[in-house]
């Protein structure tokens, strides 16, 4: 799906809704309170109606969409540009380009990154690697970059040629770091890199995995060595930082959870091309 494509096709209200109610209700459109079977109204279009519990609704009822004044067009093109903007994009510029106050380019972004979040996350095996990162403000003059500084603390645990998850942790501790891994990684895992960071023997420990542990060692210079590297994990967090320094600048601690659920479903599926309408789906169907 292209700019265009959307601009083509989904130029009225009309046809983005036909859209939203097959990808709402594969099975043909249901009341939102009782599920059961409902009739479009013969008297206005793309109303529907329950007769079990005499309501009315439309397709964008109980939804992200809630009741959203603005041209459905208007929300199908910043969908288009959060799918495609692989480092994300700040409101400022859905502002511009979509021509719309910031006010609602930023209640366009909010909302639609708060359905691109995954619903099904099976536990990880094969190969995985695990790292931390920290983003946020600026750490306090005279402080030494990365651990130890008051910055946000982010996990990230990838399956070689498989999925990539972002946590925002409190703190990069043993306890903290094996919470994240067994609440992720399958027992029946092959090998789990990490690099020599202390915290991770101790959380391996936790986690029953320490005869699956190999460990990178960055302090002599050893960034790979074989298959024991943790460079798929790394290239995510220079993505991630990127996407901070350069779409959203500064972003709270308080929003930071939806900027990696953000950042790593559309990472998930940069080869989908389905991505578009996966997350129309999500902002039709997901429970908020
Ligand atoms: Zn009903």
């Amino acid at each position: 799906m292209t700019l265009v494509d959307v601009i083509n096709l989904f130029d009225t209200d009309e046809r983005c809704r036909e859209l939203l109610v097959r990808l709402r209700w594969s099975g043909g459109p249901e009341c939102v309170r009782c599920h059961m079977p409902v009739v479009e109204l013969a008297t206005a279009k793309q109303l529907f109606y329950c007769k079990d519990c005499d309501y009315q609704f439309t397709v964008t009822a109980a939804t992200i969409f809630n009741d959203s004044h603005l041209p459905l067009q208007k929300w199908f093109l910043a969908t288009l540009l959060l799918c495609e903007a692989r480092k994300g994009m700040s409101a400022n510029q859905i502002k511009r380009t979509l021509g719309v106050s910031y006010k609602t380019a930023w209640y366009l972004c909010h909302r639609i990154r708060a359905a691109m979040k995954e619903v099904d996350r099976p536990m990880m095996d094969g190969t995985v690697e695990v790292d931390e990162t920290y983003v946020g403000g600026r750490p306090p003059r005279g402080s030494k970059p990365g651990r130890g500084t008051p910055k946000e603390v982010v996990i990230g645990i990838r399956q070689r040629g498989g999925d990539l998850r972002f946590f925002h942790a409190a703190d990069a501790k043993s306890g903290t770091l094996a919470k994240y891994i067994s609440e992720n990684v399958s027992q029946d895992v092959e090998v789990m890199v990490t690099d020599e960071f202390t915290s991770y023997p101790g959380a391996m420990k936790k986690t029953g995995l320490t005869a699956k542990h190999k460990t990178v060692k960055h302090k002599n210079r050893v960034y790979v060595d074989g298959d024991i590297h943790t460079n798929t994990v790394e290239s995510a967090f220079s993505l991630l930082k990127r996407g901070i320094i350069g779409s959203w600048h500064k972003i709270s601690a308080k929003h930071l959870p939806a900027y990696l659920d953000e950042m790593t479903f559309r990472f998930n599926r940069r080869k989908n091309a389905n991505l578009f309408l996966d997350t129309l789906r999500h902002m039709v169907t997901l429970q908020f």
